[in-house]
């Protein structure tokens, strides 16, 4: 049995000033206080704590520099028109940590604990919570393992923290298409991998096909790594087509993430009766329905964007442009939708949102 866990609090003598919301660039600000907590081996996860935001000395010698045993989340706060703040679904970003930590041989968080940390941590820093449209908090809970040793193993001691920072709204002009190329060289991970697990090293291994990519692309769509055709995911996003007015995306199949607008994005299709598929979806095929007019819409689903729209796929020689370059209606309603409930404008039928 866990034990129960105090949080110590020690405050900042002074907070630091806050950017505008229209100069926030993601990921480069954050807020005054992050939350910390460590486990050591036969102690377990002990000393949780919220402190000053600021650098923390770790040992050159500690596991994460060397093998990379780290697992993070990515969620934000957001702002009702009421001055409310709240989480969308965080309780599944802590339950796939954990998954994330099983992969990598982390020692499992208390989620219902950390989930109590986070809304303390957001209640302190509500002021951190930018007010224009489209903006928000975001927030970084991570794991590194931090013993000293040079032994490939999983480490007995780590580090998990959650640090925020307010980001500025993804579209600012409006939703607006994005033009993909196909990866067929790079793979992200494999089947029997750690695809879907939210670690360090999968986003290292993605960073080269971004650089290799030709100038225009946003982002890269992801095939399997064995046969290297059937598709996986765009960028850092789940991704879903439209053919034939049935909505397809990758089934989860062991090296895909499994994205919490993922999960979001099928429920709501299914609840307006919008025919929805998770299958095994190739490049070919998607090619073909293409070339016989059937592909209507192509869209990715993630935390940062909600929802981005694919107006071109570039595969090879093959350039498919889709619904005229255009946002497609299904993928412009679900944007608008989970916008609605994340900032409390619309109606949420499922309890998604969690008030802080
Ligand atoms: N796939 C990958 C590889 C990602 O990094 C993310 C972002 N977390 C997603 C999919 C989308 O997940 P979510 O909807 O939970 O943000």
């Amino acid at each position: 049995m866990e034990k129960e866990h105090a949080i110590q609090i020690d405050l900042c003598s002074s907070r630091k000033e806050k950017p505008r919301d229209d100069e926030l660039e993601f990921g480069r600000t954050f807020a005054d206080h992050m939350f910390v907590m460590d486990y050591t081996e036969g102690e377990g996860w002990h000393d949780a704590r919220i402190v000053p935001y600021e650098p923390i000395t770790i040992d050159p010698s500690a596991m994460i520099f060397h093998y990379g045993q780290s697992v993070f989340e990515g969620m934000k706060a957001y702002l009702t028109a009421e001055g409310n703040a709240q989480l969308f679904r965080p309780e599944r970003n802590f339950k796939r940590m954990n998954h994330s930590n099983s992969r990598l041989c982390i020692p499992p968080i208390d989620e219902a604990f950390a989930l109590k940390a986070l809304k303390q941590l957001i209640a302190l820093e509500k002021e951190w919570i930018p007010k224009a449209e489209g903006t928000s908090l975001y927030i970084r809970p991570f794991i590194i393992s931090t013993e000293p040793f040079l032994g490939v193993a999983p480490a007995r001691h780590y580090k998990f923290m959650i640090i925020l920072s307010p980001v500025g709204a993804y579209y600012k002009e409006g939703i607006n298409p994005i033009k993909i190329a196909v990866e067929s060289e790079y793979v992200r991970t494999v089947k029997g991998g750690t695809g879907e697990a939210k670690t360090g090293g999968n986003y290292a291994a993605s960073l080269k096909a971004q650089e290799a990519a030709e100038e225009g692309i946003a982002q890269v769509l992801w095939l399997d790594g064995v046969e290297k055709k059937y598709i996986e995911e765009v960028g850092s996003m789940n991704v879903f087509f439209k053919i034939d007015g049935k909505v397809v995306t990758p089934a989860l199949n062991g090296s895909i993430l499994e994205g919490v607008t993922r999960n979001s994005v099928i429920q709501l299709l299914k609840h307006w009766d919008v025919p929805v598929e998770e299958r095994k979806l190739s490049m070919d095929e998607v090619f073909q329905a293409h070339q016989e007019g059937k592909l209507e819409e192509a869209f990715g689903a993630g935390t940062a964007a909600v929802i981005s729209p694919i107006g071109e796929l570039v595969w090879g020689e093959h350039r498919l442009n889709i619904n005229s370059g255009k946002t497609g209606a299904v993928a412009k309603k679900l944007y608008d939708t989970l916008t609605g409930i994340q900032y409390g404008k619309t109606i949420d039928p499922f309890g998604w949102v969690m008030p802080v």
